[in-house]
């Protein structure tokens, strides 16, 4: 069930206040959802999230992942950037690129950042440009299809991320003769999971994995990374993810692998994003056009420009229009926006009330991968962000882009 905790009294003020089309991101729900996760793994040696920048790339948010003892997880220079903004160093920030410039190895160092390196090759990339620190992580991908039970949860064999099997211990070798003491061991084996399973099995593959080549290649197993990808309920009638019981039988593994927990062999880390803000952000837009050709259309006022979700993989936002939670869905609509291209479309064939123009229609779970994936094409710009307060007041933390942000790159 997408998230309703937030009564519409709030939206259609957030909508008085500024103008739509903007995301408004939940403050209290966000750092709930902190809370819930750290209670989960509470039982775990060293455990840490870091949220992974990407899905909310806005420093006011990732201050409050300072607040819930979090780090963050980087990609970019410009991530890097951003948590040093946000008042992140060392450890607190996992650096795990793929393909990225040599150079972002040597600014992951400068701040003392955990790197996470995605391919063999990247070992000695990482010698000449900031050294091999004690402790670093490496990316594993086991090939092939993932299974759990019957399910198939991803395709490995076709990820460009990570290492093989058989490169582990050379590489680890390698690592060690170049200085590193300790490893972490890290694989994101399926996106966008609701699968209570998922962790507990990832969980289970890579403490095995850890166990055998802590032994092979003489280093300490410091932490296993079980990275993102548990997702949230975009649908009416998905379950939400209960984190508590998956903390409870990753666990399970690791005492299987590693005895009690108390005697604080391996760490454990996890670097969620959707599953931290995705439920606590909305995108807010008002209907601008009602078109009736073979279909009936609502056009509104954001674009996929501030919502790339449901025209880049088909998926499925929930949306309500404000005021009429309670009546009767007995419209059918596709709800577009305003690109030149078929596929700008929020919602199709959805069953909503009648939609007026001017009525405020709310777009959930925009939380994470929402603003972060926006762009320009069409000359259409990226929208605000709101804060909705834990003491119940709205903050602008980003404003909408003007033209003159469109224009300012280009050098005559
Ligand atoms: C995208 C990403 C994540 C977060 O994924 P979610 O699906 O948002 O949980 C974590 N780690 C890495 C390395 C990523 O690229």
């Amino acid at each position: 069930m997408p998230n309703f905790s937030l009564p519409d009294s709030v939206f259609e003020e957030a909508a008085r206040r500024f103008p739509t089309p903007f995301h408004l991101y939940d403050e209290r729900g966000i750092l709930e959802t902190a809370e819930q996760l750290n209670a989960a793994f509470a039982w775990a040696p060293h455990f840490e999230e870091y949220f992974a920048v990407k899905a909310l790339p806005n420093p006011e948010i990732l201050k409050l992942y300072h607040q819930a003892h979090c780090g963050l997880d980087c990609s970019s220079e410009c991530e890097l950037l951003l948590a040093e903004m946000a008042g992140f160093s060392g450890e607190d920030i996992m650096f795990s690129a793929n393909a990225m410039p040599p150079e972002e190895f040597a600014h992951a160092r400068r701040l003392n950042a955990i790197v996470n390196l995605d391919d063999i090759t990247d070992i000695d990339i990482l010698a000449s440009n900031g050294g091999v620190p004690e402790t670093v992580c490496v990316r594993f991908n086991p090939g092939g299809a993932f299974t759990l039970g019957n399910a198939i949860m991803g395709e490995p064999g076709e990820s460009k991320y990570g290492w093989t099997r058989e490169q582990m211990l050379p590489g680890l070798k390698r690592l060690k003769a170049l200085g590193a003491r300790r490893f972490g061991l890290h694989a994101f084996l399926a996106s966008s999971t609701t699968d209570p399973t998922y962790y507990p099995g990832l969980a289970g593959i890579l403490f095995d994995l850890g166990a055998e080549m802590e032994k092979a290649a003489g280093l300490q197993l410091a932490f296993v990374n079980l990275s993102g990808g548990i997702g949230i309920p975009y649908r009416p009638e998905q379950p939400r993810v209960d984190i508590s019981a998956v903390g409870e039988d990753v666990r399970k593994e690791y005492v299987r692998v590693f005895g009690d927990p108390a005697n604080g062999k391996a760490g454990i880390k996890t670097e969620l994003g959707r599953f931290m803000t995705g439920p606590h952000g909305w995108l807010l837009t008002r209907a601008v056009h009602e078109k009736k050709i073979y279909k009936d259309y609502i056009g509104v006022d954001a674009c996929a420009s501030n919502l790339m979700r449901p025209a880049m993989y088909g998926a499925y936002h929930h949306i309500h229009v404000c005021g009429k939670r309670n009546e009767k869905a007995d419209h059918r609509y596709d709800v577009t926006g305003c690109l030149c291209e078929n596929n700008d479309k929020f919602a199709i064939d959805r069953m909503l009330p009648e939609v007026k123009i001017g009525d405020l229609l709310v777009i959930h779970d925009t939380g994470a991968h929402g603003f972060s994936m926006g762009y320009q094409y069409n000359g259409r710009l990226r929208s605000a962000e709101v804060l909705y307060t834990a003491d119940g007041d709205f903050r602008l933390i980003r404003r909408a882009e003007t033209p003159q942000d469109y224009f300012a790159t280009l050098t005559v």
